[in-house]
């Protein structure tokens, strides 16, 4: 693999990497360290034994004082229930066992208290491992845990835990998993860069939602800084500047407020009619998470909510919420949102959203390819006809339609509306009104999918493509994976052929497709998903004001000629130069002086 790093002059260091999520930030990094953790081995004179154990007293102190604001917190975001799980890390710290096995070790031995304390802590975990017990074995998770926090403590590395994150700081991971940043106080978050990662892998997602620059796929950035660094993050053309000189700032500056300008240009149509210039509709929607996130929705003038990923209310707990809970976070978006249309998408665990819950305590070896999403959710039925009362009940509140992820054929398709009619069944059991026609949606985004279509299309009301998930299946390129994010290619002739199959299925049988991939917010690809007879488009609200402007100004023979010629290529180049060509032509009048 080429270096990617370049030096330009003295101490100023640039980093290419992919970009993620646009913007520039500037500021000190937070490195967020996820690697074992492993205690240093040394002799102590013996004279030093007291000062070690003092060490290990304060060490443990700290640790208590973090749990405790940890617990409040979680407690504060979801609820008391989930934050007692730290009761028993806190257990952990009381347990005297522990302490005075360490203490004695260290008195013994004459080694460091770290040492002690590693080694002490991994014969519990190991003990505790051994034995076939699913409580044992949870108490071995917050032993790891703790022992994690501790050994932080002693080490002099307590910042490299999420939670710690203070002032705006330039977050920089290895990786970042959905339940890690769940965590994360998003308002102290400046920029995100991991060294893996792609285009569409979950982080980024994230970050757009934020939003906050991003940049990806930076290979060993994390060991190449450290923390306080001062970074500069180009999230327009995947750029990262270790200790900037004046001389870029000042550039940087420049580039700032050349898109602070366009964002105010693109905000003017922010009330207009999404529409081509000869008058052909295309939705706007947005994509959320978490009901947090409707003020960005409303801000970007979406016309409602294409994809609700429901999955944010189960990440970072151990059970699930139950139907009260879930019904309430519906029905704070629908109602807030009123009369806007809700598209909810049911679970989609699994993947690189694996739940600290009960289905994932032994990880796969090929999660993208194992139990995610619907087939998650169909071998725990109870789990998801909990979630389709919850719908089903905050259905009636407003316009909302349920769409499920990952279907791979007829039988699942199927599967799945025989759980909607229990729930249903259910409901009606116990009186509670609910939305007796709510509309099914699948989700296309696997080939599979795509390939039967004209099948599924007779037990759904509609289609929205999930272009993240179908170009990874179709292209067996791990949507996360950096290393082959260079294989992962939306403009792949493959793919710009499954969507307008998918499309023109769509319209032979008279239901609506939708994309909700990142596709669907990157402007490259507007003309021509609006030429093959996209119905609505639903990205993050950030992407929409860009996307509006753009859609305004295509006439659609020009968009229809040019899904024409895209679908006569033969490679991705040219995919691509064609694509590029519109788009700049498009827009050129804006465009002018941004690529500083
Ligand atoms: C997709 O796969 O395109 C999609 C929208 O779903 P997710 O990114 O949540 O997998
Ligand atoms: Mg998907």
């Amino acid at each position: 693999m080429k270096d990617k790093v370049t030096a330009a002059k003295k101490n100023e260091v640039i980093v290419h990497g992919t970009a993620a999520s646009p913007g520039v930030a500037h500021g000190p990094a937070f490195v967020f360290l996820q690697r074992d953790l492993k205690a240093p081995h040394y002799e102590v004179e013996s004279n030093k034994s007291a000062q070690e154990i003092k060490r290990f007293k304060r060490a443990l102190n700290k640790t208590r004082t973090q749990i405790v604001a940890i617990k409040a917190k979680i407690a504060a975001k979801l609820n008391e229930q989930e934050a007692q799980i730290f009761d028993a890390h806190l257990m952990v710290l009381e347990d005297q066992a522990l302490i005075e096995e360490t203490i004695q070790m260290q008195r013994d031995s004459g080694c460091n208290i770290d040492y002690c304390f590693y080694k002490v802590s991994q014969n519990y975990i190991k003990c505790l491992h051994q034995i076939k017990d699913d409580y044992l074995r949870e108490r071995a998770l917050d032993l790891e845990d703790v022992t994690d926090r501790v050994l932080k403590n002693l080490l002099g590395e307590e910042s490299s835990s999420l939670e710690a994150l203070q002032d705006g700081r330039i977050v920089v991971a290895q990786n970042l998993t959905p339940s890690e940043t769940a965590l994360m106080d998003e308002s102290n978050v400046l920029a995100i860069l991991t060294d893996w990662g792609s285009r569409t892998s979950h982080t980024v997602i994230v970050a757009r939602r934020i939003p906050v620059p991003a940049v990806v796929g930076l290979h060993d950035l994390t060991e190449k800084i450290h923390n306080g660094d001062e970074v500069l993050v180009d999230g327009y053309h995947g750029i990262v500047i270790l200790n900037p000189t004046q001389k870029t700032l000042a550039r940087y500056n420049q580039v700032r407020s050349a898109h602070e300008s366009l964002r105010k240009i693109y905000a003017q149509s922010v009330k207009l009619p999404s529409q081509s210039m000869d008058g052909h509709r295309l939705a706007l929607m947005a994509n959320i998470e978490d009901p947090q996130d409707l003020d960005a929705v409303n801000e970007a003038g979406a016309e409602g909510i294409g994809l609700f990923r429901s999955e944010g209310l189960f990440l970072n707990r151990e059970s699930a919420p139950d139907e009260a809970e879930q019904f309430e976070a519906y029905r704070k978006v629908i109602e807030t949102l009123k009369p806007l249309p809700v598209i909810i998408r049911t679970l989609d665990l699994g993947g690189d959203k694996p739940w600290k819950g009960q289905f994932f305590a032994e990880s796969e070896q090929n999660p993208f390819m194992g139990l995610r999403a619907i087939r998650l959710c169909l071998e725990h039925k109870d789990i998801f006809k909990t979630q389709l009362c919850a719908i089903l009940r905050a259905a009636a509140l407003g316009d909302v339609s349920v769409m499920y992820p990952m279907i791979s054929g007829l039988e699942e398709l199927q599967q799945a509306n025989r759980v909607l009619d229990e729930a249903k069944k259910a409901l009606r059991k116990r009186g509670e009104p609910f939305a007796e026609n709510l509309p099914i949606g699948t989700m296309i985004e696997l080939p599979s999918a795509a390939y039967t279509a004209d099948i599924l299309a007779d037990h759904c009301q509609f289609f929205s493509i999930g272009t993240n998930d179908l170009i990874q299946y179709m292209m067996a390129v791990d949507r996360v994976n950096d290393k082959v994010a260079h294989l992962y290619k939306p403009n792949h002739p493959a793919v710009i052929r499954a969507l307008k199959a998918i499309m023109d299925t769509g319209k032979h049988r008279g239901i609506p497709v939708s994309i909700c991939g990142e596709m669907a917010g990157d402007p490259l690809y507007t003309g021509l998903l609006l030429s093959l007879g996209a119905h609505s488009l639903s990205a993050a609200p950030q992407c929409l004001t860009e996307i509006k402007y753009l859609v305004r100004k295509i006439n659609l023979p020009d968009a229809v000629a040019l899904a024409d010629q895209a679908l006569a290529c033969k490679d991705s180049d040219s995919v691509h130069a064609l694509l590029t060509d519109f788009y700049t032509k498009h827009m050129e009048d804006v465009l002018d002086g941004v690529n500083v």
